[in-house]
């Protein structure tokens, strides 16, 4: 099948592209790993196409605590960037996760938040880590928290209008630990399931827990409850097993024809353990 017919607009500066987005059924387009295939089976029909790719938004730096990436850093070059993976490693080693070479040298931060796949391994590292999402709209710049980003299945808190610039992870705690665990049919499929988790521990005590969830729910899910069951514990296998059990209770997974939702929760108990293993492993 063949895209329906619309207009294409190259925007050269963001001023240009919030302009042309601000129109009726206009769309972004990014590395165009997900919205191409949309268009092309006619499950999205913009009247008029953006393309950002032109804009200056690739910009990935330390700001203070935060590390902060433009729309249009590649996810290739963020697995690989050695200032990710020293400040942020849980972020570098989700985007090795994603797809393939090929779609990771093409997808870019900006695209995979806006297009907000409850799957997703950036939108879960961005609600684990407390992101800052920065958008630009027609009234100007607004920052979204990550809780407060992702409201559905590809379902955002963007605005007709907005346009997705730049997103913002403060970096976390020296010594914490992290891990992705994730559930595919296939390598580097769209996870079934995929829980990160970055943990922080001091003399033997929990000091800190990030924990999310893909795949198990609407959104990425923050599993809050299985960090307070952590933070302040030794580590152990009893500790970690409830915790496990936490997230399998807090999860919302869909029944479809991948999986059903019992083998989701399942799977997010089990992934849980590993991940939690593996963070706080010396
Ligand atoms: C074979 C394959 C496997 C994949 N596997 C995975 C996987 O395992 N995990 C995963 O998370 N993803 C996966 N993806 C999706 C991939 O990560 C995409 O790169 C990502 O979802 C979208 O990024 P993009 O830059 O290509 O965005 P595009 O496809 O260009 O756009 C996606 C959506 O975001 C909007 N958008 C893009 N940029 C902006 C912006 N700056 N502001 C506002 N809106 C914007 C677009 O309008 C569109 O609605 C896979 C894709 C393919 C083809």
């Amino acid at each position: 099948m063949k895209a329906a017919p619309f207009d294409y607009v190259r925007a050269a500066t963001v001023e240009e592209a919030v302009g042309a987005l601000s129109g009726d059924g206009a769309r972004a387009l990014a590395g165009g790993q997900s919205l191409v295939p949309l268009l092309n089976l006619r499950l999205a029909r913009p009247t008029t196409v953006v393309d950002v790719n032109r804009l200056d938004l690739d910009h990935l730096r330390l700001s203070g605590t935060d590390l902060v990436l433009g729309a249009l850093v590649r996810h290739r070059r963020v697995e690989t960037s050695p200032l990710v993976r020293r400040e942020v490693p849980l972020l570098a080693e989700a985007m090795s996760h994603v797809g393939h070479v090929a779609v990771r040298n093409r997808g870019t931060v900006g695209g995979s938040a806006a297009h907000a796949d409850p799957a997703g391994e950036l939108p879960a590292v961005c609600v684990a880590l407390d992101a800052t999402l920065v958008a630009r709209g027609p009234a100007g710049p607004r920052a979204i928290a990550a809780r407060d980003f992702f409201l559905g299945p590809h379902r955002t808190a963007l605005a007709p209008g907005e346009l997705l610039v730049e997103v913002r992870l403060p970096v976390p705690p020296p010594g914490s630990g992290h891990a992705v665990a994730e559930l595919c049919r296939r390598h580097n499929d769209l996870a079934l399931v995929a829980v990160v988790a970055c943990v922080t521990v001091s003399e033997g005590t929990v000091t800190r827990a990030r924990v999310a969830v893909a795949g198990a729910g609407p959104t990425p899910l923050r599993a809050t409850a299985a960090e307070a069951l952590l933070v302040g514990r030794a580590p152990t296998a009893d500790a970690i097993a409830s915790a496990a059990d936490a997230v399998a209770d807090s999860t919302d997974p869909p029944d479809d024809l991948h999986a059903p939702a019992t083998y989701r929760r399942d799977m997010a108990a089990v992934l849980t353990r590993r991940a939690l293993r593996q963070a706080v492993a010396p």
